[in-house]
């Protein structure tokens, strides 16, 4: 199992992990395998889904916001971020992706990425290949 870290930069932010992931298969060693993409946070998300274009990220953050509005939830009496727990949640930690031939199987379209929702933070994403 290996860790990695991201600093993200605005308070959401999707940011393309997909290099740093691939790296971590080729050393690996596992040819034939699944491989768990998982973050440790409360307010952050893993998902898959296109990157080139950057468009179809921030349309994704711009739903989430007209799906969860900031403001009156009842944890925001706490930390005021109960809007990025909620996103958080629907969004999940984590995503396996299968391991063939020594690569992750994604498709041509498909980019892992960390989804910042209460940002800017260090975050730690965990990888295990097996
Ligand atoms: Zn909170």
């Amino acid at each position: 199992m290996k860790e990695f870290s991201v600093r993200t930069k605005k308070k959401q932010d999707m940011v393309d992990i997909t290099g740093q992931v691939t790296d971590l298969v080729k050393h690996s060693g596992v040819s034939d395998g699944v491989c768990l993409v998982y973050v440790p946070h409360a307010t952050a998300a893993v998902v898959i889904n296109e990157n080139a274009d950057p468009n179809v990220c921030q349309d994704i953050l711009d739903a989430l916001a007209r799906l969860v509005p900031e403001g009156g939830w009842r944890h925001d009496r706490i930390d005021d971020n109960a809007a990025a727990h909620i996103k958080a949640t629907i969004l999940g930690p984590s995503e396996a992706v299968p391991v063939r031939g020594g690569r992750l199987r994604l498709g041509t379209w498909q980019s892992l990425m960390l989804v910042e929702l209460d940002g800017p933070r260090d975050r730690t994403v965990i990888v295990d290949v097996r």
